[in-house]
């Protein structure tokens, strides 16, 4: 017999996600659905997956051992969050009210708005108060569903400010259930005092930042903002490969508001994710699915940004990329905290079909940041992160509905 101390008992489904990570082409939808089926773990790891028949006569419960009863529902890998801006201090909720009323995005950082005003109280908080700051957040995230995250920092642009970022995402990793990587981009935006020596900000980063980030072990990934007016692709290309000199792995956001050439450097300096691509097009899709590059969508800050389209979702997993899906969790647009509002964007607006959208959710977003062995499916030697849907897989659509009946992270009921 098979010990455990945690089952997930008799669930009409498990979307186990099975399989090889990330998923392309048609694979995109494999979800691996088990019917009638159970999952046990030991100590947080799964040790069993399967039949509830042959859980009953396969795995022996330890004394005190939690059982959750799931017939009549339906089990899925706690989502991973691939991307998020979560970490920052100050306020800009009111921008959004200002947007609603037809202001644009120059005239809002014209009033003294924007990222400006998020740089200004990020390098005026304390370490302790952006951890405090983001805990909610992240307990938002968690009561969605989300047992893995991605965190940048890129609020400080300044070398102790985007050291202060980094070591509170690490506090927070230490602190709360959901797992974390951090991600140092601090080449977000060039900050307002090197406005007109844009290439000395370059430097900056390059010679400071990204030495005293990988010095302190602060971050896993380096990140650059791509586009028209930020960083050129040149740029772009000189920082990742200063990260990846110094062991910081390279992804980056691309091709958001324009073609502008993000998509290109993520092929060719091995990014592990191209983000945003709402204008990529299919030569640059090629390259991409060429490289091995997976693409994370972020229909939720084209949602709240009201950007008018949708990255071609579609055509991304026709030419073979994969595609993962990402709440861009930040002050100035990512207002949604959920996972399954994501995949409701991905759906009805970008046509996934629902198992591609859960596939982005989970295994492949879990293989743009190179979690595919411990999060991201329900397999035997996996950590039991799951997610308890009260009901069928399409009751994750109901946005709003309270449809998550318990949230698991590491073998424990944390939501
Ligand atoms: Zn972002």
């Amino acid at each position: 017999m098979i010990p455990a101390d945690f089952l997930i008992d008799d669930a009409d489904v498990v979307a186990t996600m099975a399989g090889p990570a990330p998923r392309s082409g048609t694979a995109q939808g494999d979800i691996g659905a088990l019917t009638r089926a159970s999952v046990a773990a030991l100590d947080g790891r799964i040790v069993f997956v399967g039949r509830a028949e042959a859980c009953r006569h396969q795995v022996s419960l330890r004394p005190g051992a939690t059982i959750v009863d799931a017939r009549g529902r339906t089990v899925v890998p706690g989502f991973v969050d691939s991307h998020t801006h979560l970490v920052y201090a100050g306020d800009r909720r009111d921008e959004l009210q200002l947007r609603l009323a037809g202001a644009t995005y120059a005239e809002i950082a014209a009033a003294g708005g924007g990222i400006v005003k998020t740089v200004a109280a990020t390098r005026a908080a304390g370490e302790a108060e952006l951890v405090d700051a983001a805990r909610p957040r992240l307990a938002a995230m968690l009561a969605h569903g989300t047992t893995t995250a991605e965190v940048k920092s890129g609020y400080g642009l300044e070398v102790a400010s985007e050291l202060k970022m980094l070591r509170a995402i690490r506090r927070l990793a230490d602190e709360q259930p959901i797992s974390l990587t951090a991600t140092f981009m601090g080449a977000h935006e060039c900050p307002v005092e090197y406005r007109d020596r844009h290439g000395a900000y370059v430097d900056l980063v390059v010679d400071a930042m990204v030495p005293a980030v990988a010095g302190e072990g602060l971050a896993e990934w380096c990140d650059v903002f791509c586009e028209q007016g930020v960083f050129t692709p040149d740029e772009a290309m000189r920082i990742l490969r200063a990260g990846l000199a110094r062991g910081l792995k390279p992804r980056i956001h691309a091709d958001e508001l324009a073609l502008s050439g993000g998509s290109a450097v993520a092929s060719e300096v091995g990014a592990r994710s191209a983000d945003h691509l709402i204008f990529v097009d299919e030569p640059h899709a090629d390259g991409l699915a060429g490289a091995g590059v997976v693409a994370t969508l972020l229909p939720a800050a084209a949602f709240f940004l009201k950007l008018g389209r949708y990255a071609p979702a579609r055509m991304l997993i026709a030419r073979g990329v994969p595609v993962a899906l990402a709440t861009d969790v930040n002050p100035g647009g990512g207002f949604t905290p959920s996972m399954p509002f994501v995949m409701a964007l991905a759906c009805f607006a970008m046509n996934m079909t629902l198992e591609e959208a859960l596939v982005g959710t989970t295994i492949n977003a879990a293989a743009a940041l190179d979690r595919q062995t411990t999060a991201g499916s329900i397999e035997v030697g996996k950590p039991l992160d799951a997610v308890i849907v009260n009901g069928p897989l399409s009751e994750l659509l109901r946005v709003g509905a309270p449809v998550i009946g318990a949230v698991i992270k590491h073998g424990h009921v944390v939501a």
